[in-house]
């Protein structure tokens, strides 16, 4: 039999890369089998080392809302790295992007750029305490904000496809400030608040869950939270990192009609580039240094090609409102067909959606939180993946991750995934 290109790559990577990858849920590991190595993508395909072409639902785990290697953002990058690609010192063009940034979400009246989404949440998450001078926060079992050590509890995306509880190189005394409870459970997090009278610095959460696959927050719950902790005196932050200038404009602040009071962001929002950013009303942000003395910095945040990705993409998506109604339409198409054959497959399933973000999970109850996403058939969802992979459509490799749309997918590419669903459905059940 003839080894891959993809095979001996993968060999020869885990000689000199933990795993043979630089991010574990690239791995393989839960799904089985050997990653698949890219060359190139375009649009709404990605293309292998082996010459194979797919349909991409990753789309970089969000980033690539418009699809792969969108020209105008090409042409940016190319001409700006002529002129530096990083100075370490101010430039006209980050405020330009604070200014567009600003121009989508109404509430953020400073905002910071970092390097990553992991960045972000973390600088968010100091800067709560220090304006509320609390150490202890919230997450919910399931969410995943970056690998920062204070989130690395019940963090859903690759500690939950690993089944990695706690994490050796946590220290005890930083997990003990952070405080979980189940996603969508209001009345546990009013009891955690009243366990914890005065020291709970903030609330963080994903307001529309992508990391236990997609989950939708139930009708009241975000509404909720905020006046849980307008009442307390903590800070909701809304970790936008995923839908940030996905589910609209606005993110899901605009979608949801919830204001957050400090919002982080990342994917989208670099354009494939390594950026993320966190902002808030003038009051919270000028305890930020320079102005403050919550310290946070990064040698290389709002250089140059990080943000004119952004910056082009963003102004994209800006001048072109339709692309929202677009990427609505073909999901719900998508959706709709994928109900089809599952219905016609007869097995149990439940489809999460909301907007470009949608998920499968085979389960025979609703999935409406972590455990309800674990106690589904996720093994059904491995060979769910191979089956689909094998018929050239590239879904996230874990049933723990939500399925990114991209506005690049056309009709035809929809149809050949809800027929290789309906193929795939065939060969496994
Ligand atoms: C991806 C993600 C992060 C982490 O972003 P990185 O750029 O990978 O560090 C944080 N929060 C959410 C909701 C994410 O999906």
């Amino acid at each position: 039999m003839n080894i891959s290109k993809s095979e001996q790559l993968f060999s020869r990577a885990q000689s000199s890369i933990p795993g043979g990858v630089n991010s574990p849920v690239r791995a393989f590991k839960s799904v089985g089998g050997n990653p698949i190595f890219l060359k190139s993508a375009k649009g709404a395909y990605l293309y292998d080392v082996d010459g194979n072409r797919y349909i991409d639902y990753i789309n970089s785990w969000g980033p690539m809302i418009l699809g792969h290697a969108f020209e105008p953002v090409v042409e940016a990058i190319q001409k700006k790295a002529a002129d530096s690609t990083s100075f370490g010192a101010p430039t006209e063009l980050e405020v330009e992007m604070a200014e567009l940034v600003k121009s989508f979400v109404p509430n953020v009246d400073l905002i910071r750029m970092v390097s990553s989404g992991t960045e972000a949440c973390m600088s968010a998450l100091r800067l709560a305490r220090g304006f509320t001078g609390r150490n202890k926060f919230i997450k919910f079992e399931g969410c995943y904000h970056g690998h920062a050590d204070s989130f690395l509890v019940k963090a859903g995306s690759g500690m939950a496809t690993f089944n990695i509880q706690t994490v050796p190189g946590v220290t005890g005394g930083v997990s003990n400030d952070t405080l979980t409870c189940g996603y969508n459970d209001l009345e546990a997090v009013q009891q955690l608040f009243a366990e914890n009278k005065g020291e709970i610095a903030a609330i963080i959460i994903e307001p529309v869950a992508g990391n236990m696959g997609c989950i939708l927050p139930q009708p009241g719950y975000l509404e909720g939270l905020r006046r849980i902790c307008t009442e307390e005196g903590a800070l909701l932050i809304f970790d936008e990192v995923m839908t940030g200038f996905r589910l609209a404009p606005g993110g899901a602040q605009e979608r949801l009609k919830v204001d957050a009071d400090i919002v982080t962001y990342g994917k989208v929002i670099g354009a494939g580039m390594p950026v993320g950013a966190f902002g808030a009303r003038k009051e919270i942000m000028q305890h930020i240094a320079p102005l403050g003395s919550v310290y946070q910095a990064g040698t290389l945040s709002g250089n140059p090609l990080a943000m004119i990705a952004g910056y082009t993409l963003m102004k994209h998506l800006k001048e072109n409102p339709r692309i929202y109604t677009d990427l609505e339409e073909k999901s719900a198409y998508l959706e709709a067909g994928l109900q089809r054959v599952l219905e016609a497959a007869g097995t149990p399933f439940v489809i999460n959606h909301l907007g470009s973000m949608i998920s499968i999970h085979f389960s025979d109850h609703p999935v409406k939180d972590f455990a309800t996403a674990a106690s589904a058939n996720n093994a059904l969802f491995n060979k769910f993946f191979h089956a689909m992979l094998n018929r050239g459509v590239y879904l996230p490799p874990s049933a723990y991750e939500t399925w990114f749309l991209s506005a690049a997918l056309s009709q035809e590419d929809l149809d050949t995934t809800i027929t290789a669903a309906e193929e795939s459905l065939r060969e496994i059940l």
